[in-house]
């Protein structure tokens, strides 16, 4: 870094503690400070271009510094800066969002009936847990709490979100998961099927392990199961063909309700408007945040359906109130940013985009898998991951876990090109409004950094 003590890097290291970071290193080494975006791409306040291939995290769907956005909350600023809608109160973004979102929700047996409004993934997860346990008191079955999420799940960090989460870091140190949380067996199939197993036979094995973790805890204390349709933090993993469906036939069996996480799958990016219907999934409650405004401004739903809504509405006449709010919640800018960016979506056709691009970034980046650093590919839709090994045989990188992740990662950063090392796995997530030459230009980044790796690895 700039160790100048008035240089940007050097005054942030100084009074800034950062989320997702070794703070020691950050002292160490500077973070590199943003200065602008537009479109596909991010400058640093020394001038460098990157390409955005994470969209930030994993959010900026539209593509950075959209001036209709801007136009949007500086007209909601100046007519109706604030309001909330605790206690009667309302005001017409939320109104309109809410209408928009279950208008574009998906065609499901039970459909989505109301929407909820909370400002971050993790506060809408945690939300959900409130609500979930808020109706089994109402439906007189208290016992009937617990939620069963899946290891490399990702739901959030707050104390009830970061229980769902399924992955070390968020659990160890903090204490979590909270009691009541279980976590039962991740759908990566290249990783944790047995030899030879098919994806069928892994699906319906994960389903059984799921069964027997249901009778094991009492089916009556089992109150729903949370899933992102595609795992994205955790790696992006697709689903095993039939995983879903085999799911979803332990838990109607158990009268269990179906959370569909999708913070990361929702408005488009896995080719269809929700990671749902990619995924043939029947949720209860669906949640979202992050493309739902593009992540311009802090905003995040939670679609219900009138099986969960009726009981809460139920008992909430009782109590006098649902005693459960935040103060930002729905919040008039944030809502009428969110509609204009829901509004883009459709207009520019992006869903359209992420169907024919989509596939051209998932058979580049498939070619990798020849590189001698590739063991994995997945992905579907703009979504995508490369699974880094040194030796593809036995399936294992460098000895400390996630070291080559971290090695590829910051290659690929020199270069200009901005995804995620998640462990040893390189994530790509870019706006959904990405060029196919753009693709190629991300791809030949992330060859050239697997060859000047693999070069010094001697591989
Ligand atoms: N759910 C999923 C699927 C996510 O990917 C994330 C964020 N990566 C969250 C929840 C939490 O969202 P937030 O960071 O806004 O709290």
């Amino acid at each position: 870094m700039n160790h100048l003590p008035n240089s940007i890097e050097a005054r942030d290291a100084a009074v800034h503690m950062h989320p997702y970071t070794d703070a020691r290193a950050l002292q160490q080494n500077g973070p590199t400070v943003m200065a602008k975006g537009e479109g596909v791409h991010v400058w640093d306040t020394n001038g460098k271009q990157y390409i955005e291939a994470m969209a930030g995290l994993w959010s900026v769907g539209i593509g950075f510094s959209e001036p209709r956005l801007v136009e949007a909350a500086a007209k909601q600023m100046a007519e109706l800066p604030y309001y909330h809608t605790f206690a009667m109160r309302s005001h017409t973004p939320a109104i309109e969002l809410a209408e928009k979102l279950i208008g574009m929700a998906p065609k499901l047996e039970n459909p989505m009936s109301k929407v909820f409004f909370t400002n971050s993934g993790s506060e809408a997860n945690d939300t959900v847990v409130k609500m979930i346990w808020y109706r089994a008191n109402a439906m007189g079955q208290p016992q009937r709490k617990k939620i069963i999420s899946r290891i490399k799940g990702y739901h959030g960090i707050t104390i009830a979100s970061g229980s769902m989460t399924g992955l070390p870091a968020n659990h160890g140190s903090f204490d979590l998961p909270l009691p009541g949380f279980l976590h039962t067996g991740s759908p990566h199939h290249w990783r944790e099927a047995a030899d030879g197993e098919s994806e069928e036979d892994f699906s319906k094995r994960r389903a059984q392990e799921l069964e027997e973790m249901i009778l094991a805890e009492g089916p009556d204390t089992i109150a729903a199961f949370i899933g992102e349709p595609v795992m994205g933090a955790g790696g992006v993993i697709v689903p095993p063909k039939g995983y879903w469906a085999e799911i979803q036939k332990v838990l109607k069996k158990y009268d269990i309700l179906l959370i569909a996480d999708e913070v990361i799958n929702g408005l488009g990016r896995t080719g269809n408007m929700w990671g749902s219907e990619t995924c043939e999934m029947q949720p209860d409650i669906m949640v979202s945040s992050k493309q739902l405004s593009s992540s311009y401004l802090p905003i995040s739903a939670i679609m219900l359906n009138d099986k969960v809504f009726e009981p809460i509405a139920d008992e909430s006449n009782r109590i006098g109130t649902f005693g459960h709010g935040f103060t930002g919640g729905g919040h008039p800018v944030a809502a009428a940013v969110a509609l204009e960016n829901l509004k883009i979506i459709e207009e520019r056709d992006l869903l359209g985009n992420v169907r024919e691009v989509g596939p051209y970034m998932q058979e580049k980046l498939g070619a990798l898998t020849a590189h001698p650093l590739v063991g994995e590919k997945r992905g579907i839709g703009l979504i995508a991951a490369l699974e880094l090994v040194t030796d593809k045989q036995a399936k294992t990188a460098l000895e400390k876990p996630g070291a080559l992740g971290a090695r590829v990662g910051a290659a690929v950063f020199e270069a200009g090109l901005i995804c995620r090392n998640m462990g040893d796995a390189l994530a790509f997530c870019p706006p959904m409004i990405i060029t196919k030459p753009q693709i190629d230009e991300l791809v030949g980044k992330v060859e050239g950094a697997l060859d000047q790796v693999a070069g010094e690895l001697g591989l």
